[in-house]
C-alpha cells in the first residue's frame, strides 16, 4: 500500500498535522484508507479510518479529535481548571456532582482497584508528583515526602455515589491521576464518534492505547504491533490481531529515569509508594480499551502470576507479559491472547 499524497493541514490553532490518505487494500472496495495525528493528552493521538471521500473522513476525524480533547479538560491532571483538579481541591468536603464522563472513568478505576486489591490506585496522585520530581531532577524522592504522600493513597477514600453521581475524597491533600485509565477510555469515547459519524471501520491510537472498531476492507483485524522489550525504537516482531476491541501495553520502556544504576518506572506500587524497578510490560486485550488501558498497569504492578488470575475476571480479556526475571526475559500469555504470526523484518503494522 503506497501512499498516494501527503498534506499537512492546521486545525483549531494546533500544531500542523499529518494526514495521509492511502489506497483501500481491496479493489472492489469504494472506501479509501485516511490516516490522522494530532497532540492530545500529553501524546500524539493517531486515527486511521476508512472512508469514501475525504470531506467525510476530515468531518468525522475532527468530531472524534473534538471529544478527545473534552475529555482530556476534564481528565487532566496538568490542567488546573479541569474537573478533576476541582474535584481534588474539595477533597475532605462534601461530595462533588460528577460529569458521566469522570464518573464513568471513576467508576472502572475503583472497580478494577476493589478486583487487583489496590494494585491499581487512582488516588496515587501524590506519590505520582513526586515522583515525575525524582525524574526531572535524577534524585530519588526523600523518604518523610514519600511518607507523607503515601499517607493520602488509598481508593477506599473515594466514596462514589451511583444515584446522586457524587464523589467524594475522603483526606484533605489527596489528589487523583487518571494517566492509567483515561486514554483508553478516550479511545474508546473517539471510536463512538466516529461509529455515529457513519465510520465503523476505524482504529484510534493514543500511544499505546487502542480502540479498534470494524477491520479494514478484506482483512479480519487491525494488526497491532507490540513494542519491543528491549527499545521502543527496535521495530516490533510480535504483533496482535483486533477488531471492535481495545489493545494496551503498559510498561517502562518510553518513561523511566535511571538513579544509581536503577531503572524506575513511572507506574508505582501503591502500597510501597515507589516506583516500579521490576522491568516488565503488559499487553492486554479487552472488549473496550478502558479496560485493557487500566488493567495493563495493574499488571505492571502485580506480574504475571497474580495478574493472570485477575486477567482471568475480566470478560473478554486476555494478555501477555514480558518479564525480565534476573536477567532471563521470559514472555508468557494467556491461552487465547490473540497473537498474530511474527512481523519479520518490520512488517506493515497499523498502529503501535
Ligand atoms: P502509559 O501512560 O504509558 O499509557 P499506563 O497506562 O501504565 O502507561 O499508565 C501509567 C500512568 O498511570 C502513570 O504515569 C501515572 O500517571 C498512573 N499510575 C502510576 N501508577 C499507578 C497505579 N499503581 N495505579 C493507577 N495509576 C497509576
Ligand atoms: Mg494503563
Amino acid at each position: 500500500m503506497g501512499i498516494t499524497r501527503r498534506h499537512f493541514l492546521v486545525s483549531l490553532g494546533a500544531l500542523a498535522q499529518d494526514f495521509r490518505t492511502r489506497a483501500a487494500g481491496s479493489r472492489q472496495s469504494s472506501l479509501s484508507r485516511f490516516e490522522f495525528a494530532e497532540p492530545h493528552m500529553g501524546t500524539m493521538m493517531k486515527i486511521a479510518l476508512y472512508a469514501r471521500d475525504q470531506t467525510t473522513a476530515s468531518a468525522a476525524s475532527r468530531a472524534a479529535f473534538d471529544r478527545i480533547a473534552a475529555l482530556d479538560h476534564i481528565m487532566s491532571d496538568y490542567d488546573d481548571g479541569s474537573e478533576l483538579m476541582q474535584l481534588c481541591r474539595a477533597a475532605g468536603g462534601p461530595p462533588v456532582t460528577a460529569s458521566e464522563d469522570l464518573w464513568r472513568v471513576m467508576a472502572a478505576a475503583l472497580d478494577l482497584s476493589a478486583k487487583s486489591d489496590g494494585a491499581f490506585d487512582i488516588t496515587v496522585g501524590p506519590l505520582v508528583q513526586l515522583w515525575r520530581r525524582a525524574r526531572r531532577r535524577h534524585e530519588l524522592p526523600e523518604p518523610d515526602r514519600l511518607a507523607t504522600a503515601l499517607a493520602l493513597v488509598g481508593y477506599e477514600n473515594v466514596v462514589l455515589d451511583a444515584k446522586r453521581r457524587t464523589a467524594r475524597l475522603l483526606k484533605p491533600g489527596m489528589r487523583l491521576d487518571l494517566g492509567g485509565i483515561a486514554k483508553g477510555d478516550a479511545a474508546d469515547q473517539a471510536l463512538i464518534v466516529l461509529r455515529r459519524s457513519r465510520i465503523p471501520v476505524a482504529l484510534v491510537a493514543a500511544a499505546g492505547d487502542i480502540a479498534a472498531g470494524d477491520p479494514p476492507p478484506d482483512r479480519t483485524c487491525w494488526r497491532i504491533g507490540i513494542e519491543a522489550f528491549e527499545s521502543p525504537s527496535i521495530p516490533p516482531s510480535e504483533s496482535v490481531g483486533i477488531r471492535n476491541s481495545g489493545v494496551s501495553t503498559s510498561g517502562d520502556s518510553e518513561q523511566h529515569v535511571e538513579i544509581g544504576d536503577v531503572r524506575y518506572s513511572h507506574i508505582v506500587d501503591p502500597k510501597t509508594g515507589m516506583a516500579l524497578t521490576d522491568r516488565r510490560s503488559a499487553t492486554v486485550t479487552a472488549p473496550q480499551d478502558i479496560s485493557a488501558d487500566c488493567y495493563a498497569t495493574a499488571l505492571c504492578v502485580m506480574g504475571s502470576e497474580r495478574g493472570f488470575k485477575l486477567i482471568a475476571g475480566l470478560p473478554g480479556g486476555a494478555a501477555l507479559m514480558i518479564e525480565d526475571e534476573a536477567g532471563q526475559v521470559r514472555q508468557r500469555q494467556t491461552s487465547d491472547f490473540p497473537a498474530m504470526a511474527p512481523l519479520n523484518g518490520g512488517a506493515a503494522v497499523d498502529a503501535q
